[in-house]
């Protein structure tokens, strides 16, 4: 029997990959529903490559755009609709792969649904932990990370030891990014072109800027604490700039057991979908006679401040992780846009955080709210910097 998909931001760099995968394994995996922002013409290429018979666009100018390119493909059976959330209890697994907080209600629905969620959206789960926690209850409800840490923390999990009580230490590996050994001095005049450079990954433009800052990790060790319930002071950060070793986790006895594979996010996709057996295409092997040396380093703190914010909203907890995640999108939309320097991303970030009381979100509506309060102090911040 296949296993049919629907996958929330078709066009974007993990939607494109997992297409990949589901593609290379027509007898195991098919499409059923895509979604997209505003991006109509790469999505009708998405359908017309995998059949789907679903296409949600969020944006209304592009949804009307999207009919007429559909039906002068030929493919006028095609159901446009605004929203992909009432189609995830129809499939089995749903990959979330929209960016930012957009995530949100593809997330919460998939596990109400009590579906299989194949989460790469971290910042849905980050934002909304205390909502989304007692959904994973929902009977069916699994939470598959796609990120390829929390992958590869799943992988070390389920290979080492069903008891909790026998893990010490989670361990996530970071690239370091672009910008690994520069001082603050050096960092003072960085271009957009410049940290959209990723020495190991290929991602959209959100994420890479995120692991530029080493904000990416501080959202990670978020994730990770939300995901295998672990405390924030035994989840540590070791930079790994080969991106081969993916992350590991230390148990008890000192042991530790790590996931490796060449850089491929494609790899983690086909974890999650193929969950609870393995993917059979085999993307990211090592050759192991040139894969050459693998270093670790402790991360620059001082320098890549978002990682340590991060942290101190996690543990802050409540709807700091929501506040900081949505100063952090409007810090980095404002970096993309030429209105903000790259230093002062972290800037925004830490006066929004610092301003913040925290309240306990009970409902997504909270979530919400917390999520636009960020948003609006961190524009005003934004502001008050350009001027
Ligand atoms: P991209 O920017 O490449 O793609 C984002 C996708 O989301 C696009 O398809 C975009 O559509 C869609 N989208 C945006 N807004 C909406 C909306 N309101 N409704 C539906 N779809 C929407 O992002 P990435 O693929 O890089 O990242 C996606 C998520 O995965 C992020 O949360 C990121 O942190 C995470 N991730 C990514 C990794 C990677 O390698 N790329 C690795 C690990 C995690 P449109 O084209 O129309 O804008
Ligand atoms: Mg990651």
């Amino acid at each position: 029997m296949t296993v049919s998909v629907a996958l929330a931001g078709c066009t974007g760099s993990i939607g494109r990959q997992t297409v990949e995968v589901v593609t290379a394994d027509p007898d195991r995996f098919r499409i059923d529903a895509v979604s997209v922002g505003s991006s109509v013409a790469d999505a009708v290429q998405v359908v017309a490559t995998t059949g789907a018979r679903v296409l949600a666009v969020a944006d209304e100018a592009a949804r009307s755009t999207a009919r007429d390119m559909l039906n002068d493909a030929g493919m006028g059976h095609v159901e446009v609709v605004d929203d992909l959330a009432p189609v995830c209890s129809e499939v089995d697994v749903v990959v979330n792969a929209v960016v930012g907080f957009a995530g949100l209600d593809i997330t919460v629905a998939t596990l109400a649904a009590g579906r299989r969620l194949a989460l790469a959206n971290k910042e849905s789960l980050i934002a909304a932990g205390p909502v989304v926690q007692p959904l994973r209850s929902t009977p069916g409800a699994e939470l598959i990370p796609v990120d390829s840490e929390h992958s590869a923390l799943h992988q070390c999990l389920r290979s080492g030891t069903p008891d909790a009580g026998e893990v010490e230490r989670l361990i996530l590996t970071a690239s370091g990014g672009p910008f690994r050994g520069r001082t603050l001095d050096e960092l003072a005049q960085v271009r957009r072109e410049d940290a959209l450079a990723h020495p190991t990954w290929a991602m959209g433009p959100k994420i890479t800027v995120d692991s530029s800052t080493l904000m990416n990790k501080g959202l990670e060790v978020i994730e990770a604490h939300e995901l295998f319930a672990v405390p924030y002071d035994r989840i540590d950060v070791v930079v790994h700039p080969q991106s081969v070793v993916h992350s590991m986790v230390e148990f008890t006895d000192a042991s530790t057991i790590a996931q490796l594979s060449m850089p491929d996010m494609r790899l983690p996709i086909a974890y999650a979908l193929a969950w609870p057996q393995r993917g059979g295409t085999p993307f990211g092997r090592i050759d192991w006679a040139t894969v050459g040396s693998l270093t670790f380093e402790g991360p620059d703190r001082a320098t890549f401040r978002c990682l340590d914010l991060a942290i101190a909203a996690g543990r802050m907890g409540g709807d700091a992780p929501a506040v900081l995640s949505a100063a952090n999108e409007v810090a980095v939309e404002a970096f993309l846009d030429g209105r903000l320097g790259w230093a002062a991303i972290s800037d925004v970030v830490s006066r929004v955080l610092d301003a913040h009381d925290v309240a306990v979100p009970g409902t997504v509506g909270d979530v919400i709210d917390a999520d636009r309060r960020g948003r609006i102090a961190a524009a005003a911040v934004v502001a008050q910097m350009a001027a």
